[in-house]
């Protein structure tokens, strides 16, 4: 288009009118959604501090708790979650091949190979919960705290015994992909080690010995090779990482005095998401002054 006859009309960027523009799907009412079918506003499983029955809460919410007890705080009471992420389907296709995998030795009750290759002593662990303390949408391993009316659970990967101690060891299956080797070490995976720590003392609760080792089986996928030719290849890891679940105690003590209060908490400072909605609001307040 010549720039010199490029009219305003002509943009194709809709201007909004005002700020309820920005909810066309009316999230704020509940009646719609938006594409990703998001609602701004949730009705139902919102924190009630008088009910009796369990309210549960997940491992990844705990785990929000501990990131920003704000967001949490506006999630489980007042029914406004953060948008979800789009779904990682190939990290989930990888999750779901090494269960099946692994389903094999377990029913034969005999070593995976990367834990022979890795000198790792054990073999999956053969239990008739397995399948549900999997499903991280409908059960997982779950434990209702005393004298609260909370539930905590979570869907794990997988469990391996220790052939030597008989002790359960926490598995967690992870993919990516990346030119350097795969480690725990940066600072955002202090997500995944939690993660373990969670399940371990998930575990414990439900009367199992736990061992304080748990292992990431990670996944990295080869960006190195000539073609692709319908197929991923991967290097597979198998890290160790040695947990310490002593911070949950206290850390579930919080989460019930958060859900219990009349407060909301104060938000992090480093949040992409407030850092976007604070953009937002300066924006729509200058031009409209309506919000
Ligand atoms: S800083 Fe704001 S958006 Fe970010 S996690 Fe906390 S409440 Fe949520």
């Amino acid at each position: 288009m010549d720039t010199k006859t490029f009219k305003k009309s002509d943009s194709i960027v809709q201007q909004p009118n005002k700020l309820e523009d920005c909810a066309k799907a009316k999230g704020d009412s509940g009646k719609s959604k938006s594409f990703s079918g998001y609602r701004g506003q949730r009705v139902r499983n919102l924190y009630d501090p008088l009910a009796t029955k369990p309210f549960k809460i997940s491992r990844s919410k705990l785990e929000l708790f501990l990131r920003c007890s704000r967001c949490f705080y506006l999630d489980r009471r007042l029914g406004v979650g953060q948008p979800p992420g789009y779904p990682f389907s190939l990290n989930n296709a990888v999750d779901a091949l090494l269960k099946k995998e692994f389903d094999i030795y377990r029913e034969e009750q005999k070593p995976h190979p990367l834990c022979i290759e890795n000198g790792i002593e054990a073999i999956p662990f053969k239990h008739n919960d397995m399948d549900r303390w999997r499903d991280s949408l409908h059960a997982g391993v779950q434990y209702i705290v005393p004298n609260t009316n909370l539930m905590f659970y979570g869907g794990l990967d997988d469990i391996w015994v220790d052939s030597k101690t008989n002790e359960l060891l926490v598995v967690d299956y992870k993919a990516t992909s990346k030119a350097s080797e795969v480690t725990l070490d940066a600072d955002w995976q202090i997500g995944y080690k939690r993660q373990a720590e969670i399940y371990q003392w998930l575990l414990r609760k439900n009367g199992f010995e736990v061992s304080d080792t748990a292992y990431f089986v990670y996944c990295n996928g080869k960006r190195d090779l000539e073609r692709f030719d319908k197929q991923l290849q991967f290097d597979v890891s198998v890290l160790p990482y040695q947990g310490n679940d002593s911070w949950i105690e206290e850390a579930v003590i919080q989460v019930y005095q958060c859900l219990q209060s009349d407060i909301i908490p104060s938000a992090t400072d480093a949040c992409d998401y407030c850092q976007f909605f604070i953009g937002v609001k300066k924006h729509l307040y200058k031009k409209y002054s309506q919000i």
